[in-house]
């Protein structure tokens, strides 16, 4: 396919540190020009403090939109005019949207969650959920579920300085979704832990535990899963965590990483573009 920058190209980018490894532009770009949009995808590396005047360049150069990757998707959440429902409770963004020069902020990590569930045939409505994890993957997944009415979510954090944040979901989701329970409690508490997830619908791993250096660790004993339990790991590096490789061999609904972190994109590109991305193309392309 011609590739091809005029002078009326539009342009997003990602902002963050570091970027060069990212897969974004790789994926956006090859989109763009497989639906045949004029736009074109850099990345930028913009530390936290650089943030305020990346956020006045995105107007200047009339950016149409832009991706936030860590460590600036608090700081970005501040600068922004306007906040999607989601990221005004959790207050960090992945996804600004200029719109003639008003920026809103979006976050697609928990969208990207519950639709990855959904392509694996599995509806939240309804659920109870164990969420190990505090972190900013871990909130992004619970409160979406609580917008998406999950039915109720158990939060299990190891007592660090994230576990904070698993209180603080908690004061916020009885505000905003009264109808959900959400429950924190420590991961210490393995008997607990035991109790919560015998009746859970879905066991959510959205910790770094899994992932290199920390590859073949997992947080839940193998004795704690049973067949009829969906279980999810937000780690994508490696494709197949221990927890993953657990949940196949005791014959769960195991869900990888790697179809979240495809749909937060791909929900990016519809609120960038007002289209679906062809994300079947985009890996068959990356095959
Ligand atoms: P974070 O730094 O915000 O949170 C880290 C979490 O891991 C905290 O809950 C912390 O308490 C927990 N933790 C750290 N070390 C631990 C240990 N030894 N034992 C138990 N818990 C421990 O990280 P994050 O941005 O939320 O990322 C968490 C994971 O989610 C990472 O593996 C990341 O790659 C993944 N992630 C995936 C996607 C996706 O689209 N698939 C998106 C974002 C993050």
């Amino acid at each position: 396919m011609e590739k091809h920058i005029s002078g009326t190209t539009g342009l997003f980018t990602l902002l963050g540190t570091p970027v060069g490894h990212s897969g974004s532009p790789a994926m956006y770009n090859f989109s763009f020009q497989n639906q045949g949009l004029d736009y074109a995808y850099m990345a930028f590396d913009v530390k936290k403090e650089q943030m305020p005047e990346a956020i006045e360049a995105l107007k200047l150069f009339k950016v149409k939109g832009s991706n936030v990757t860590m460590p600036c998707k608090t700081v970005a959440a501040s600068l922004v005019d306007d906040l999607s429902p989601a990221a005004k409770i959790i207050g960090a963004i992945n996804v600004i949207v200029n719109d003639d020069g008003k920026l809103t902020g979006h976050i697609t990590d928990g969208i990207g969650f519950v639709r990855n569930l959904k392509e694996n045939g599995v509806d939240i409505k309804g659920k109870k959920l164990v969420v190990i994890g505090a972190g900013g993957a871990a909130t992004a997944i619970q409160v979406q579920a609580a917008l998406d009415g999950a039915k109720s979510i158990s939060i299990f954090n190891q007592d660090d300085e994230f576990f904070s944040n698993a209180e603080d979901t908690k004061e916020k989701l009885e505000d905003e979704t009264p109808e959900v329970d959400v429950d924190v409690y420590p991961l210490s508490n393995q008997d607990l832990l035991k109790e919560e997830i015998e009746d859970a619908d879905i066991l959510v791993n959205a910790t770094v535990v899994g992932m290199k250096p920390l590859d073949g660790q997992s947080l839940i004993d193998k004795s704690m899963l049973r067949p009829d339990l969906v279980v999810a790991d937000t780690v994508y590096n490696p494709l197949k965590t221990k927890l993953i490789e657990d949940a196949e061999e005791i014959g769960a609904k195991a869900i990888p990483g790697k179809g979240m972190l495809l749909w937060q994109g791909a929900e990016a590109y519809t609120l960038f573009t007002g289209k679906e991305m062809p994300t079947d193309e985009y890996q068959a392309y990356e095959k």
